[in-house]
């Protein structure tokens, strides 16, 4: 990859974001490591997910200095740092406020594997970031958040949003667009009445593995991005 790659990226990373519902008007981001090793591309402040081009782009140093691009950074740039400083091995992390997600982590209610897209945490709840359900502005509280994900695919911040990574753009958006998906689903479900109908973490941890291998999470990408307009094919 190369950084024209990563800006690319960034970009598509927050259309198909936006194009999979997790719009907060010019609220959450997507952040894309630098293969320089320089820090992150992410989202200059002041743009919605679908808004954002090439030209509404910040390199953000890991000391959470602009390189590239003009204004300061997003404040919680720093979920993003710390999260790509503590795990080498991910290429990019969503943060984002999407609204089932938020309404869920309200009822502090274990997740439920009731569908497909329940299934992604293999029958485990799924974590949450329970220091603040403030901003995440500090590279302490990012640390803290960094921890709580551990090697889960995304983690709920209560009264805020949800934090997702990936090993490549497409899985860390996918494993976005599936929390909040998963969280629709078991409103809706406890909405309606009791739920009786749930995989146990046999069938659970099976269901991930056929429903979630990298190339479904790259099929529902490209899928996202075409929505988006961001590509063709
Ligand atoms: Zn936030």
């Amino acid at each position: 990859m190369t950084p024209l790659d990563a800006q690319k990226l960034a970009v598509h990373a927050s259309r198909a974001l936006a194009a999979g519902g997790h719009q907060d008007m010019v609220w959450g981001h997507a952040a894309v490591r630098d293969p320089q090793g320089r820090g992150i591309w992410i989202k200059a402040p002041g743009w919605g997910l679908e808004e954002v081009d090439e030209t509404r782009l910040q390199l953000v140093s890991f000391d959470a200095e602009v390189l590239v691009g003009t204004g300061v950074p997003h404040k919680e740039c720093h979920i993003h740092l710390q999260v790509l400083l503590a795990r080498p091995e991910l290429v990019c992390s969503v943060h984002t406020h999407a609204r089932n997600a938020v309404a869920f982590g309200a009822l502090d209610v274990p997740l439920l594997a009731l569908s497909h897209e329940g299934a992604l945490f293999g029958g485990d709840d799924v974590p949450r970031f329970r220091e603040t359900g403030a901003l995440i502005s500090t590279p302490g509280l990012g640390k803290a958040l960094a921890a709580t994900l551990a090697d889960a695919p995304a983690a709920l911040i209560p009264k805020h949003g949800l934090l997702a990574a990936g090993r490549s753009v497409g899985a860390a958006v996918m494993h976005a667009v599936l929390l909040e998906r998963a969280c629709q689903i078991q409103l809706a479900a406890l909405a309606a009445g009791p739920v009786r109908a749930a995989s146990d973490p046999d069938e659970a941890r099976a269901k991930r593995a056929e429903c979630w291998p990298e190339s479904q999470l790259e099929a529902g990408w490209r899928y996202l991005l075409r929505r988006a307009g961001a590509v063709r094919s």
